[in-house]
């Protein structure tokens, strides 16, 4: 199997208000809590036929926050939400392609 970019693997993740993902490439991008909750693909969220979502936004709490994380491999992570939540994975490739936020390289 090829190996995994580095811009697309990670070394840290750490919360501070926000989702800190260290990348390997030195990039760190930091994600909101409240967007992250409410863009989870779980079959929950999102029905799995349609694709269509099911959570409704408006339900989640504004100040929603990861209670715990694990990672899944090493492509990925599992968010232990403060609402119960915990069955989405946040591909870390996915958080850096396709999911807004800011980043800034720190080494
Ligand atoms: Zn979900």
């Amino acid at each position: 199997m090829a190996r995994m970019p580095l811009q697309f693997r990670t070394k840290e993740v750490f919360y501070d208000g926000k989702v800190n993902i260290l990348y390997q490439d030195g990039t760190l991008a930091r994600f909101e809590y409240f967007s992250l909750r409410c863009a989870c693909v779980c079959a929950s969220c999102v029905d799995e036929v349609s694709g269509e979502k099911i959570l409704d936004d408006s339900k989640v709490a504004k100040d929603i926050h990861p209670l715990d994380s694990a990672y899944v491999g090493n492509y990925g992570l599992r968010i232990h939400w403060s609402d119960g939540h915990d069955t989405g994975i946040y591909n870390f490739r996915w958080l850096r392609e396709s999911f807004p936020h800011e980043s800034e390289k720190v080494n």
